[in-house]
């Protein structure tokens, strides 16, 4: 299966594609996560991407493509979380899938409000170790502060302050939300309202995943 997770910064696409992937075996192909790690090695890659993410926007397709097409070749059962985030990727990915003979089975969107996003992400820790996500006060991790998995100290993310979050909202309605168009005419778009509680969001897209028929 081949899944992707779409929605604004906050909507809790990462938090559901961890568990999605858990439940249904899927690969979880974070570009966020593959970038924030090669930030944080100081690779060439994180080099580059560094100022692009500090400021909200969007690092440039071609580097993206590049991520997404060594890590695909060798894997089809994957839930891509954040990508793709423009429709040249979209297009990009097409192209990549034709050549293997697959294609995209199902696009999942979390439908939340401006407002909504807002409060999430400013209440929002990981942790940089197994970058898991807690929320104040949605989802407390069991020590105030510390992660559960590692036990070590939370981060804020650098992209979560106030005027970096509408930049990332403007970019998102900019670049992404066109995606829902394109993937809405291929017949495989299906929202979801991602303002229930954690749980609840979960269900809805299981079932749909459940419904989806492969191969
Ligand atoms: P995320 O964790 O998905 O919110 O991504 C954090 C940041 O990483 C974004 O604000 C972008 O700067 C960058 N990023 C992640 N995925 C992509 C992508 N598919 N295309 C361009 N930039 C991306």
């Amino acid at each position: 299966m081949l899944a992707i997770i779409l929605g604004p910064p906050g909507s809790g696409k990462g938090t559901q594609a961890a568990k999605l992937a858990e439940k249904k075996g899927l690969v979880h192909l974070s570009t966020g996560d593959i970038l924030r790690n090669a930030v944080k090695n100081e690779t060439e890659l994180g080099l580059k991407a560094k100022s692009y993410m500090d400021a909200g926007d969007l690092v440039p397709d071609d580097l993206i493509l590049g991520i997404i097409k060594e890590r695909i070749e060798s894997n089809n059962n994957v839930l891509f979380d954040g990508f793709p985030r423009t429709v040249p990727q979209a297009e990009g990915l097409d192209l990549m899938l034709a050549e293997t003979g697959s294609g995209i089975n199902v696009v999942l969107d979390l439908d939340v409000s401006d407002q909504e996003v807002i409060n999430r992400l400013s209440g929002r820790y990981f942790c940089s170790s197994c970058q898991a996500t807690y929320n104040y006060p949605n989802k407390l991790p069991k020590r105030e502060g510390v992660c559960d998995k590692c036990g070590i100290a939370l981060s804020k993310r650098k992209d979560d302050t106030e005027e970096v979050v509408k930049n990332r909202l403007n970019v998102y309605k900019e670049l992404t939300q066109p995606l829902q168009d394109y993937y809405k005419k291929q017949g495989l778009l299906k929202t979801v309202n991602g303002e229930g509680n954690i749980e609840a969001v979960f269900n809805d897209l299981v079932s749909i995943l459940d419904s989806i028929k492969t191969g």
